[in-house]
């Protein structure tokens, strides 16, 4: 009687611990996720709140433009940017392609609702388009910082969208088919001379159907990326309708 009162008193005093601990830590997550609201604050104008406040994303927006030197050389019909490379635009850019804590939803969800109502007019005469993000490299494309994937998503949805809303039966496809070698070493601090070397670009897989394809990027700067790309989708006998980016440079 005796052995088996200790028995069960240390038990109980085992799992009271345990339960202590797991309060503990609950408590802690709570604080925690309580104070953080206060330091969460916008990535280009530093108010606190939201990472992507509503002025400067509608700042971003505002600065859209078509990049019509490039989509000569590039021989496509269009190439859209959803915003410019500079301030709030850079700014949230970076951040979604860098900072975990940033919340890009918002961001790319808005560039995509804008390009969506552009290529509307574009697509008007197809039912059925691919969308190809440009590959990053294998880092990237694991830790969740695959912007441009996000971006494919988006704005295929959007498209659809804005098909269902004109009445137009329209499908909309994302093909992650395309893969960058993994000797390629990243644009990041090249010069403009070494950026116009071609980057090694490889598709994997084989797309069915061979639809004609948009092309979506995060930056969009001499074009290099997006051109290597086109050439490897062209070989496989795709037909790229045009580019669409998050952000370009103003040329
Ligand atoms: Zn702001």
């Amino acid at each position: 009687m005796e052995e088996s009162r200790q028995l069960i008193s240390s038990f109980d005093f085992l799992g009271a611990m345990s339960n202590i601990g797991d309060f503990f830590l609950t408590t802690l997550r709570c604080v925690g996720r309580f104070f953080s609201r206060f330091f969460l604050s916008c990535r280009y104008c530093f108010s606190p709140g939201d990472t992507a406040c509503e002025r400067c994303l509608e700042d971003a927006l505002d600065t859209g433009m078509e990049r019509e030197d490039l989509s000569s050389c590039l021989q496509v019909e269009y190439v859209f940017s959803g915003c410019a490379y500079k301030g709030a635009g850079r700014a949230f850019v970076l951040s979604a392609k860098h900072d975990l804590s940033f919340s890009a939803d918002s961001f790319v969800e808005g560039i995509a609702i804008e390009l969506s109502y552009k290529l509307a007019e574009k697509v008007s005469r197809k039912t059925h388009v691919a969308i190809i993000p440009v590959p990053s490299r294998a880092r990237r494309r694991y830790s969740g910082r695959y912007i441009s994937l996000d971006f494919a998503r988006a704005l295929a949805q959007q498209m659809v969208c804005r098909a269902q809303e004109k009445g137009e039966v329209l499908r909309v496809e994302v093909y992650d088919c395309l893969r960058l070698s993994p000797f390629d070493l990243g644009q990041r601090g090249r010069s403009g001379k070494q950026r116009r070397i071609q980057r090694k670009v490889y598709l994997r897989g084989k797309v069915k159907n061979l639809l004609p394809v948009i092309l979506v990027d995060d930056v969009i700067t001499t074009g290099t990326t997006v051109r290597s790309c086109a050439e490897v989708l062209r070989q496989g006998g795709m037909q790229i309708l045009g580019i669409c980016s998050l952000s370009s440079v103003a040329r």
